[in-house]
Parts: structure tokens; C-alpha cells; sequence
């Protein structure tokens, strides 16, 4: 599936959307997964913020990713923390390491993998990771988000050896 690929909701349609501002603009509307790289020192990093965390300078660029990654961290959501979460759960929040940008920690969820309980388990760390987007309408402002999410992806099954 390509990086195009556009997923349904994984959280409630009444979860909170991101505020959208100039920093993370990109990431959340670009449609691909696009990171903040810093002008003066060309760090990139993530979350995107107004500083750059490594010089402090204030301008940036935003530089698309290969949308391929790996699973860094997972966690399986059981206890609703929210009541608007009560009929989500279980759910997994994920961190994953692009791999052309391993610096970077990118917070999120493996959408299409855990509507069957033993498909959970496939959601581990190291298992590799393919960029999705959930469209989603802002209320607010009318504009179209591009939720950045994740599906397993079997590409090491598929990767030729070199
Ligand atoms: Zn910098």
C-alpha cells in the first residue's frame, strides 16, 4: 500500500483534533509524512516546535520522509482514561523511528491490526511500519487534516537481499 493510503478514524470522532499552527502545520496537512528540519543546522526533529531544539534558531524547512519505519515502543490501551474512549479500547499507541530519519520518535497508532484480539500481538517492537493518513475535516477551520498513522508492512518478508 502506498504512502497515499487514507484510513478511517482510528480514535473516536469526537476525539480531539490537533491545533493546527505555522510548525506543525505540515505535518498534519501535507498528506505525506513530512518532518521540520532546521535552516541553520538542518536538524531534523519532531514534534515540530518554533525553536529548533539543537541551536535555537527559528526557521525551517519541511522535508518529506519515506513514510517507512519501525515500531520504537508500544503500548496495548485497556482502562478508558476518557469516557469518550470507553468503547476503543483496547487500542495501541505506538512510537516509531522513521528509517530515514532515525533521530526522530514519531508518536501514533498502527491502524487495521487490532479489531482481533491475537492480532495485537503483532504489534511489536521492531516490527516494521508504513506511513497512512486518516482525513479528517478541522471543524474548526474547514480544512482538510492528514492524520499521519501506521500499518504493519511486511516489506523485510519482500526485501530482496543484497
Ligand atoms: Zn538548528
Amino acid at each position: 500500500m502506498s504512502q497515499d493510503a487514507v484510513t478511517p478514524r482510528y480514535l473516536p470522532a469526537d476525539w480531539p483534533l490537533p491545533e493546527i499552527t505555522a510548525a506543525n502545520r505540515a505535518f498534519f496537512t501535507a498528506g505525506r509524512l513530512t518532518l521540520q528540519r532546521c535552516r541553520s543546522c538542518a536538524q531534523v526533529q519532531h514534534p515540530p516546535h518554533d525553536i529548533c531544539h539543537h541551536c535555537q534558531a527559528d526557521t525551517f524547512d519541511y522535508v518529506a520522509a519515506s513514510g517507512l519505519g519501525t515500531i520504537d515502543n508500544v503500548t496495548i490501551v485497556h482502562h478508558a482514561g476518557d469516557p469518550r474512549l470507553a468503547d476503543r479500547v483496547p487500542y495501541n499507541v505506538v512510537i516509531v523511528t522513521p528509517d530515514d530519519h532515525p533521530d526522530v520518535r514519531i508518536v501514533g497508532n498502527v491502524v487495521g491490526a487490532d479489531t482481533v484480539p491475537v492480532e495485537i500481538g503483532a504489534i511489536e517492537i521492531g516490527a516494521p511500519v508504513r506511513c497512512v493518513f486518516t482525513e479528517v475535516p478541522d471543524p474548526d477551520t474547514g480544512e482538510t487534516l492528514t492524520l499521519p498513522q501506521w500499518e504493519l508492512d511486511q516489506r523485510d518478508v519482500a526485501r530482496p537481499v543484497s
